[in-house]
């Protein structure tokens, strides 16, 4: 049972203590204080089915116990020692890692945080290339950090500094819902729709209209075939789960390669078999990239992230000294491999793309009864959900109802994310062992909440 301070006294704590830009979460925010699987208790003894994992970062359940027993012993072990001592966990790790990344990803660097990854990445791009301008898309988010914000491209995201706009292009967005081109049609997706789509023949538009857009920065904005690189999420989690169309990602690192740059993949959302089919991300855009960023998932709650690349790119990090005190942890690295078990054991990558293509076509049930459901998206268990004034204007709903239905839905037991430059969008990306009653759970949730804002 609950023994800590008061849900008031914890209110007024964080008012006066805690950092002010701590975004409230809900009006009527909820005290979580314990978890077991997808499940989450508040100080009452509530319980919530946790459909957003913590933003994304429990991978495979709240305290699994695996993954408990795993910290538990290297606890009793050895706690920490940086990387200046040998220890075996660390290699250990490595090795099982990059056995999950194709090609010549087989160099790892362990980090703390994704905007610390995203930080190390921008750092090899431009030592390895010698260049210094980095692509990214409009939409994204890759961190927090002074160098990671100005990759993010979200104004929410970012404070007048130089970091913003240093030496960093945003492309524009290749969205195939509110962008200029493109439909439902266009995108990587188990469900699929032919409605709403541009594209005619069997030829997608919206594909080669964003294609010539990244073109356009490449040929106007960058210095002449002298790009660092790009880093693209690959499905953008915090934007609002946007997904491109289908070769968008493919023709992209083509053309950063023909500018001399390096491609970036920021698996931090999509990784670790969350959308199912893959267990990376980029593997549904048919793609290696030269560096894969990767946190939250990895740890399933524990602060651990990393940075994946070839040998070859790695070799710029000896031409000075590069270290980082807690990165590569004995106690992180007894937690990654358990999570690297537990998702193989149970099938959680099978389990994803199971329930996830289920509760994806429950909601695109939804979208088709209720006019303020403007776009079902996602692959497995990154799904978002657009609402709308109306379909046909696709304007989001008005922030007032937007935070009625979501708050609604928490009312009724069930946490959902929220994201998008609107915030219009629900983010679904719970732990990956939820079940198909669970499903049901958040379809019958939302439902009853969107039908209580249309009564009001
Ligand atoms: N990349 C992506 C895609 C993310 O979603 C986030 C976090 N929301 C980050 C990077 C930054 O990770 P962190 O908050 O661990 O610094």
């Amino acid at each position: 049972s609950y023994n800590g301070p008061s849900f008031e006294k914890a209110t007024k704590l964080r008012q006066q203590l805690i950092t002010p830009s701590a975004i409230p979460y809900y009006r009527n925010p909820v005290l979580i204080h314990k978890g077991e699987k997808q499940y989450l208790y508040d100080h009452k003894g509530t319980k919530y089915l946790d459909m957003f994992g913590g933003i994304v970062t429990v991978s495979v359940g709240h305290c699994h116990p695996k993954v408990n027993q795993a910290l538990e012993e290297q606890l009793n072990t050895l706690w920490h020692t940086t990387s200046i001592y040998m220890h075996p966990k660390i290699y250990e790790y490595a090795e099982r890692l990059t056995s999950k990344l194709p090609g010549d990803l087989k160099v790892v660097y362990f980090v703390n945080s994704g905007s610390e990854a995203n930080d190390l990445a921008t750092l090899l791009l431009r030592l390895y290339t010698k260049n210094f301008d980095i692509v990214t898309l409009k939409n994204a988010y890759h961190g927090g950090n002074m160098s990671s914000m100005g990759l993010t491209a979200q104004s929410t995201w970012h404070y007048n500094l130089p970091s913003i706009g240093n030496g960093v292009h945003h492309a524009m967005n290749a969205d195939p819902y509110v962008g200029l081109w493109g439909g439902r049609n266009c995108r990587d997706s188990p469900v699929q729709t032919n409605r709403n789509c541009d594209c005619t023949q069997g030829k997608c538009l919206a594909e080669d209209n964003y294609i010539n857009q990244l073109e356009a920065e490449f040929k106007y904005s960058l210095p002449k075939g002298k790009c660092a690189g790009m880093i693209v999420e690959s499905i953008q989690g915090g934007g609002g789960i946007v997904q491109f169309p289908r070769n968008y990602v493919k023709r992209a690192i083509e053309m950063v390669h023909e500018n001399g740059g390096l491609f970036v993949s920021d698996e931090v959302q999509t990784g670790f078999g969350r959308t199912g089919e893959h267990y990376w991300g980029f593997e549904m855009h048919g793609i290696v990239p030269d560096v894969v960023t990767m946190a939250k998932g990895i740890g399933n709650g524990f602060p651990l992230a990393a940075v994946v690349t070839t040998p070859e790119i790695s070799q710029v990090l000896t031409e000075a000294l590069h270290f980082n005190t807690f990165g590569g942890n004995p106690l992180a690295c007894a937690v990654g491999m358990a999570v690297l078990d537990v998702i193989d054991e149970e099938n959680l990558q099978q389990n994803s793309l199971e329930v996830g293509t289920y509760l994806l076509k429950g909601l695109e049930n939804l979208r088709d009864k209720y006019e303020v459901v403007g776009d079902v998206r996602g692959k497995g268990l990154m799904i978002g959900v657009e609402l709308v004034e109306s379909k046909s204007s696709k304007s989001p709903l008005n922030t007032a109802s937007f935070i009625d239905i979501w708050e609604s839905c928490k009312d009724m037991g069930v946490l959902l994310g929220k994201g998008g430059i609107s915030g219009n969008v629900f983010r679904i990306q719970p732990p990956m062992c939820i079940t198909k009653e669970d499903a049901d759970l958040t379809l019958n949730v939302l439902e009853a909440s969107l039908k209580n804002q249309l009564n009001n």
